[in-house]
C-alpha cells in the first residue's frame, strides 16, 4: 500500500478539501496510472452531496472523479495491453464480476457485482470503498484500461470517459444517424457531448436549452436548431416530430413537455439523474406508442469505440481547465448551470499540496 495525493470530502456539506489517500500496490494485472487530467461530472456533486441518498447512499471520506486521462507509469508483469508512457483513460468503472450475462456481453455497467470507480466497497481492502480521480495517482486492472487516441487533446479526452459514453451509448443504441430527428435536453457537460454525437453521427439535431446564452454555442456545437424550452411557442412547433430525445437534465423539470415532442415510436431516453422521481404522464406514452427508457455509462468495449470514435471525427469535450483548488467554486458553478461546457482539473496543480 502507499499514498496518493487527492481531494476529499468529510460529508455531505463539507467542502473538497486535500488529502492523503491509501492505493493499493500494484497486483500482477494492474496498471499504475499517473492522472493527468480529471473531468468534473454532476454526478460527483450528486455523490459528495449525498444527494442520492436513497438509491445510492454516499460513503466518506469521498474521493470523487471518474473522467480519468493520465500516462502509466508502471504495469503488473501479466499486463499485455498497456506499458509505461502510454496514454490512457478510466472512466465510472473499475471492476466487475466478469462472469455474468452483462459482463458477456460487454455490458459491465449492468453487472451486479460492479465497482464503481469511487464509493464502492473496495474489493482489495486498502480502504473501506474505492477513491477517484481527484487525485494524482490511480491503480486500475488493464481490463478497465481505455486507450486514448493520440490526436486529442487531453484535457478534452478525460469527460469522453464519462459525458462521452454516457450519451454515444443511448445513441448508438436507439440507432441514432442520418434522417433522424434527435433533441437533446441540457447543454451542460453530457449534454454538449450528445449534441456533437448527434451531428458527427449524420442526424437533425435539436437542442432544447433553459440558457438562451448557450444558443450560439449550441449551433458551434452542431445544433441544426436550438429551442428555449421556456418557449411554449417555439416548443409546440416540434410536436410529434423527433425519432429521440436524449435528456441530460440535473434537476426537477417536465418531461412530459418533451415526450409529447416524440413521433409515433420515438423513445426519449434519460441518461440526466435528478436526485427525486420525475411524473410521467401515461398517455403522452400510448397515443403515438412513444417510450421512455434510461441508459447507464456504458460497457468497456463501447467506451474503446466511443474513443476512437472520437480519435477519428477529433472530437473531445470544450473545456474549462482549472486547478484542483477551485473544485469548489466548480462545482457552485455546475449548480448553477454556469460551465462552459465541462470542468477539467489539471492535475499538475495537486503537486503544490
Ligand atoms: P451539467 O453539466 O450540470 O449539465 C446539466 C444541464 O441541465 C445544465 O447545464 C442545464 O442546461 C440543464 N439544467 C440544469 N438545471 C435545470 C433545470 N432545473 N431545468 C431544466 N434544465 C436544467 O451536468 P452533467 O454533468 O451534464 O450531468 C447531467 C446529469 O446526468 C446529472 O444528473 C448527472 O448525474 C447525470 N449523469 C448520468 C449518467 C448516466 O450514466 N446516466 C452519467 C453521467 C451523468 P441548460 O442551461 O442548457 O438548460
Ligand atoms: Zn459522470
Amino acid at each position: 500500500m502507499f499514498h496518493s495525493k487527492a481531494y476529499s470530502t468529510a460529508g455531505k456539506t463539507s467542502p473538497l478539501a486535500p488529502a492523503s489517500i491509501p492505493r493499493r500496490d500494484p497486483t500482477a494485472n494492474d496498471v499504475c496510472i499517473e492522472i493527468l487530467f480529471c473531468g468534473i461530472c454532476h454526478s460527483d456533486l450528486h455523490y459528495a452531496r449525498d444527494e442520492w441518498h436513497e438509491v445510492m447512499p454516499a460513503v466518506y471520506p469521498c474521493v470523487p472523479g471518474h473522467e480519468i486521462v493520465g500516462r502509466v507509469t508502471e504495469v503488473g508483469p501479466a499486463v499485455t495491453k498497456y506499458k509505461a508512457g502510454d496514454v490512457v483513460g478510466v472512466g465510472c468503472l473499475v471492476d466487475s464480476d466478469r462472469t455474468c450475462r452483462h459482463c458477456q456481453e460487454g455490458l459491465e455497467q449492468f453487472c451486479p457485482g460492479m465497482v464503481l470507480t469511487y464509493g464502492s466497497p473496495d474489493r482489495h481492502g486498502t480502504a473501506p470503498v474505492t477513491y477517484g480521480g481527484y487525485s494524482d495517482s490511480i491503480i486500475v486492472d488493464e481490463r478497465f484500461v481505455l486507450r486514448i487516441p493520440s490526436n486529442l487533446h487531453l484535457a478534452g479526452a478525460a469527460p469522453l470517459l464519462c459525458a462521452g459514453i454516457t450519451t454515444y451509448s443511448p445513441m448508438r443504441h436507439w440507432n441514432v444517424g442520418a434522417g433522424k430527428k434527435v433533441g437533446v435536453v441540457g447543454l451542460g457537460g453530457l449534454g454538449h457531448m450528445g449534441v456533437k454525437f448527434a451531428h458527427a453521427l449524420g442526424a437533425h439535431t435539436v437542442v432544447f436549452t433553459t440558457s438562451p446564452g448557450k444558443a450560439e454555442d449550441a449551433k458551434r456545437l452542431g445544433a441544426d436548431e436550438v429551442v428555449v424550452s421556456k418557449n411554449a411557442d417555439e416548443m409546440g412547433k416540434h410536436a410529434g416530430s423527433f425519432d429521440f430525445i436524449l435528456d441530460c437534465v440535473a434537476a426537477q423539470h417536465d418531461v412530459n413537455a418533451y415526450i409529447g415532442l416524440l413521433a409515433r415510436d420515438g423513445n426519449l431516453t434519460m441518461v440526466g439523474a435528478p436526485d427525486k422521481p420525475l411524473p410521467v404522464a401515461v398517455f403522452g406514452l400510448l397515443f403515438g406508442r412513444r417510450s421512455f427508457s434510461g441508459s447507464l455509462i456504458g460497457g468497456l468495449a463501447e467506451t474503446q469505440e466511443m474513443l476512437d470514435f472520437c480519435g477519428k471525427h477529433g472530437i473531445t469535450a470544450d473545456v474549462e481547465v482549472i486547478p484542483i483548488q477551485r473544485v469548489n467554486e466548480a462545482y457552485d458553478r455546475m449548480v448553477k448551470s454556469d460551465v462552459k461546457y465541462r470542468f477539467s482539473i489539471d492535475m499538475a496543480s495537486l503537486k503544490s499540496e
